[in-house]
């Protein structure tokens, strides 16, 4: 079969490796029709997160069942499937307890498993003519339709992209009336922004530096906020203000700042005074700044372990600073981290087809297998409108 491999740090090469297949009988192979690379494949391919390297990459897939292992129940041949980035067996204490992400049984001795990903049980990449699906019965989300219509593009953000930035807006409790203020519009960040305005939110700040990613946001209902055309705190606030002119009936003047704050960036953060540097503290001492009282804070951007070649020196140990005194005057609720996709892959999937929702407004190339070389590079640099790519094997 054709798959994308990360070689090396930013080598990504197309090439035939040996057909993915079914080890297990609880395992369905699944014939990839889209797959979605993600801003978490940027940390891989920039060598930030190491460990894949020589395998295949990716963690977002949509197929069809295209054979199925004696043990499985409740898939068969040519259904149509997605499966979540996180790989999980349903039976342990962290599936039943719905937290599919922390699985404890497919990568023994840690918690949580994973497509393509390092230290996340070793599963090959989903950027392929055909993946091997362990614990099919758990993992599989079946689907209506067929290969290319018009849900293609919604249902392969299923997978990751939707399923977290759902996730997000969720675990920040946004509902009706919130104020949110999202940092980051990658696919993630723009579609918490989706999410946030699905879930009743008043109105929806997005903050990043890339022109189309902006546009998107605007496209989606929200305001865009460019970083690097002045502090994005008072841009925000700013924008408060006049919105909130004339309507403060109970002494809200002093607040000016958002109910909820979403961190959809992480530890590769850019800086807001040059660019082409990476500054990952500004984000969490925005958002300490910016939350309201009582607010509420989801970071889901990703922070790993270690940032070996990273630009602060407490990062390199896996620390970041964080104005705890701010936070806790303020009486602000933090969560964060990976997306329990089980939870909520169903219950998207009824929205799209209901057309409650549309995710894939925030698909921008639909391009082949053979052009993931070029794909990865161009959405580094984050040219040419590379918002979110779907490869089509
Ligand atoms: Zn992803
Ligand atoms: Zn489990």
């Amino acid at each position: 079969m054709k798959a994308v491999v990360l070689e090396e740090t930013r080598r990504i090469v197309v090439r035939e490796v040996k057909d993915a297949e079914i080890k297990e009988q609880t395992d369905v192979l699944m014939r990839v029709t889209s797959s979605a690379i993600c801003g978490t494949d940027l940390h891989f391919y920039e060598g930030r997160m190491r460990g894949i390297e020589g395998g295949i990459i990716g963690h977002e897939p949509l197929g069809i069942v295209e054979e199925v292992g004696s043990a499985v129940i409740n898939v068969k041949k040519g259904d149509r499937i997605t499966v979540p980035t996180h790989i999980c067996c349903g039976f342990c204490a962290m599936c039943v307890d719905g937290h599919s992400s922390a699985c404890l049984t497919t990568n023994p001795g840690d918690a949580g498993a994973a497509y393509g990903y390092p230290n996340k049980g070793g599963y090959e990449g989903a950027q392929a003519e055909l993946l091997r699906v362990p614990l099919a019965d758990a993992n599989c989300l079946k689907l209506p339709g067929e290969p290319g219509d018009q849900w293609e593009d919604d249902f392969v953000l299923l997978a990751d992209a939707w399923t977290t930035g759902y996730h997000a807006a969720a675990i920040c409790d946004v509902g009706p009336g919130d104020t949110v203020a999202i940092f980051g519009a990658g696919s993630v960040g723009l579609l918490a922004a989706y999410s946030a305005k699905l879930r009743g939110a008043a109105r929806v700040y997005v903050v990043d530096a890339v022109k189309e990613r902006l546009e998107k946001a605007g496209e989606l209902g929200a305001v865009p906020i460019d970083f690097l055309k002045g502090d994005p705190i008072e841009q925000i606030k700013e924008q408060q203000g006049k919105w909130r002119a004339g309507g403060a009936f109970r002494n809200e003047k002093p607040l000016g700042g958002v109910t909820c704050a979403i961190d959809a960036i992480g530890f590769q953060a850019r800086s807001k005074e040059d660019y082409s540097k990476e500054e990952p503290h500004w984000v969490t001492e925005a958002i300490a700044e910016l939350i309201n009282p009582a607010g509420r804070i989801a970071v889901v951007g990703l922070w790993p372990p270690k940032d070996p070649s990273g630009s602060v020196e407490s990062l390199k140990q896996g620390r970041l600073l964080v104005p705890w005194d701010k936070l806790f005057g303020k009486n602000v609720r933090i969560t964060m981290g990976r997306d329990d996709d089980e939870k909520w892959n169903g219950k998207l999937r009824d929205m799209i087809l209901t057309g409650a929702a549309k995710p894939s407004q925030v698909v921008s190339h639909r391009l082949s297998l053979d052009e993931a070389p070029e794909a990865f590079r161009k959405f580094d640099e984050r040219a040419e409108g590379f918002i979110k790519v779907v490869l089509k094997p």
